[in-house]
């Protein structure tokens, strides 16, 4: 018996039945053999760790532009919080650990430079929008290229890891936008519960980080917090910070809840789960109401105060200059990025009318430049931006 054969075993043996067990997956669009030492969910964790992609992750904004200061949260560390938060939800729910870890990992894979500011510009100017859980899949299944010398593209992952990806946003209960495209991850479908534990674990790790950091930035007091509902559940008195009892407070109201909607809405296997009409994990309806207060409060005295307000001005502005630029004249781009776009346009088929080909084209176009921008990270983004816009010349 491999060490992998161990390991499914024990998930057979000690996750709940709702679990999604590693032998279960729908696959890869490429087979490979199995892992001698590893799960497939297992490989799925670390072909994410070792992309270029996740590395970025280090050097893209959270809410507080990198270069601020060397505490507050960037998408990695993020990233890594939610995998924490995710974990402990899955463990108590008995569902599959490495699934969700893995989720985890890749959930923010697709986000651009300076966080939501960049996604919101780009959703401004392309004509399909921007939504980075979209962008997350193109990274996984396009963008990274470790297996070229395979013959395809992408990380090559399991069917359950990139919809977990692409479903991280279901809980606003907005739409996947670009449904032909993504049809392949069956986009009316629920996800998995360990990609609902990930929605979860996301808004948990925010909202608490985002305290944290925003009274560190002195932008929001501990005295402010004492008006929300939730400040009964979290105070934490002179020695603890209030801001370090909002995840164990979450995080409990999230076990509880859902393991009565489990016993509720009779969810014996991981399809009854992806059937139900709602979401199986999720709060309670009152703590769901004290996480949207103080979500609107952080709205108000966090993301949108002027110190911050200022910043995303700069960002937005760096985001539109770098895509009208590269649109107005492709020779701004990288050899490679160039490259795409050639190849892209060569493949098209040959019977469109002009109308057809020129607005083909136009695509090809706008989709090569988005990807490119939204891999970049925060610093690269400005040094591009420098170099296109400074006028005096660096020589460094
Ligand atoms: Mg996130």
């Amino acid at each position: 018996m491999t060490l992998r054969e161990e390991f499914e075993a024990k998930e057979q043996r000690e996750l709940a039945p709702y679990a999604m067990t590693s032998v279960a997956t729908r696959g890869r669009d490429h087979e490979i053999a199995p892992d001698e030492l590893r799960t497939e969910f297992q490989r799925d964790r670390d072909r994410i760790i070792h992309s270029k992609a996740f590395r970025r992750l280090e050097y893209k904004t959270q809410v507080f532009v990198v270069h601020e200061g060397d505490h507050y949260r960037t998408r990695l560390t993020h990233t890594l919080e939610v995998s924490q938060v995710g974990e402990t939800i899955a463990r108590a729910l008995g569902l599959n650990p490495d699934l969700t870890e893995t989720i985890a990992l890749g959930h923010d894979l697709g986000h651009t430079p300076f966080g939501h500011t960049g996604e919101e510009a780009l959703d401004r100017i392309l004509e399909d929008g921007f939504r980075h859980y979209e962008q997350g899949v193109r990274v996984v299944e396009y963008l990274e290229t470790p297996y070229i010398y395979k013959g395809h593209r992408g990380l090559n992952l399991t069917w359950e890891t990139r919809e977990g990806i692409l479903k991280n946003n279901l809980w606003k209960g907005e739409p996947i936008p670009n449904r032909d495209e993504f049809a392949h991850l069956l986009v009316d479908e629920l996800p998995t519960l360990e990609a609902q534990v990930i929605m979860y674990a996301d808004q948990i790790a925010f909202i608490s980080h985002d305290v944290d950091d925003g009274l560190r930035s002195g932008l929001i007091i501990v005295d402010e917090l004492k008006d929300l509902t939730i400040w009964e559940e979290i105070q934490g008195g002179p020695e603890k910070p209030a801001s370090r009892n909002i995840i164990p407070f979450l995080v409990n109201d999230v076990i509880r809840n859902s393991k009565e909607n489990l016993k509720r809405f009779n969810v014996k296997t991981s399809e009854d789960a992806k059937r139900a009409d709602h979401l199986i994990v999720c709060f309670s309806e009152s703590t769901r109401r004290m996480k949207e207060e103080l979500f609107s409060y952080l709205f108000d005295h966090v993301y949108f105060h002027h110190r911050v307000a200022r910043i995303r001005h700069k960002c937005m502005e760096t985001v539109e200059t770098l895509f009208r630029e590269f649109t107005n004249d492709l020779r701004l781009l990288p050899t490679k990025t160039q490259a795409r776009i050639k190849e892209e346009i060569a493949a098209l088929p040959g019977d469109l009318s002009a109308t057809e080909h020129n607005a083909a084209e136009r695509r090809i176009v706008a989709h090569t430049i988005r990807d490119y921008i939204a891999g970049m990270t925060d610093r690269y983004a400005f040094k591009v931006y420098n170099d296109l816009k400074a006028p005096e010349l660096r020589y460094t």
